[in-house]
């Protein structure tokens, strides 16, 4: 591999670390051998975790509105307040997370992104990795939530929402491992 040297007419240049040809720093993807920076790697995470976060809230706020107002016996028991509390914290999680990770994506680190290892992009990749675990446990009181939900209806619906719950965990971390 033989690395361009950087050209002082244009500072934006920088050797690519997978072939050395020159690339701009700010390039999400190099042309020549299609290296991509950890940084291109975040800002798509972050653009994922907005949409579902974003899908979330919405269901989140539209259950907590029915059982407010649904009025029956059933939907008056104090596990129900539960369910209610944990989808509005876990609303408000994944709020700060939409907010504050399309804040992220859009600035973008002082330094040359393309340097693996600089503190920018350390940073960056730290502050990713925070919301994704706040994303997680938001995640968590959703489904926390249905469970309790599915087990105030009735013991046989809560048993299969956990089975529900088994699998999706089980299948997701299949898909992570292998
Ligand atoms: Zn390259």
């Amino acid at each position: 591999m033989t690395s361009t040297p950087p050209d002082p007419a244009h500072p934006e240049l920088t050797p690519c670390p997978g072939c050395g040809k020159l690339m701009h720093q700010r390039s999400l993807q190099c042309l020549q051998c299609g290296f991509r920076p950890d940084l291109a790697n975040y800002q798509e995470l972050l653009g994922s975790l907005g949409t579902i976060s974003s899908i979330l809230i919405g269901f989140g706020l539209s259950g907590v509105v029915t059982l407010a107002t649904t009025d029956s016996e059933k939907m008056n028991s104090p596990l129900l307040y539960w369910v209610e509390g944990m989808w509005v914290l876990a609303s408000f999680l994944l709020l700060a997370v939409l907010v504050l990770g399309e804040f992220l994506r859009r600035t973008e680190p002082d330094e040359i992104l393309l340097v693996a290892g600089s503190r920018e992009q350390d940073r960056y990749g730290r502050r990713c990795m925070l919301l994704l675990c706040v994303f997680i446990a938001a995640l968590f009181l959703v489904a926390l939530g249905l469970v309790l939900l599915a087990f105030n209806l009735h013991p046989g619906v809560g048993a299969v929402t956990i089975v529900g719950l088994l699998l999706a965990c089980g299948f997701s971390w299949y898909w992570l491992t292998t």
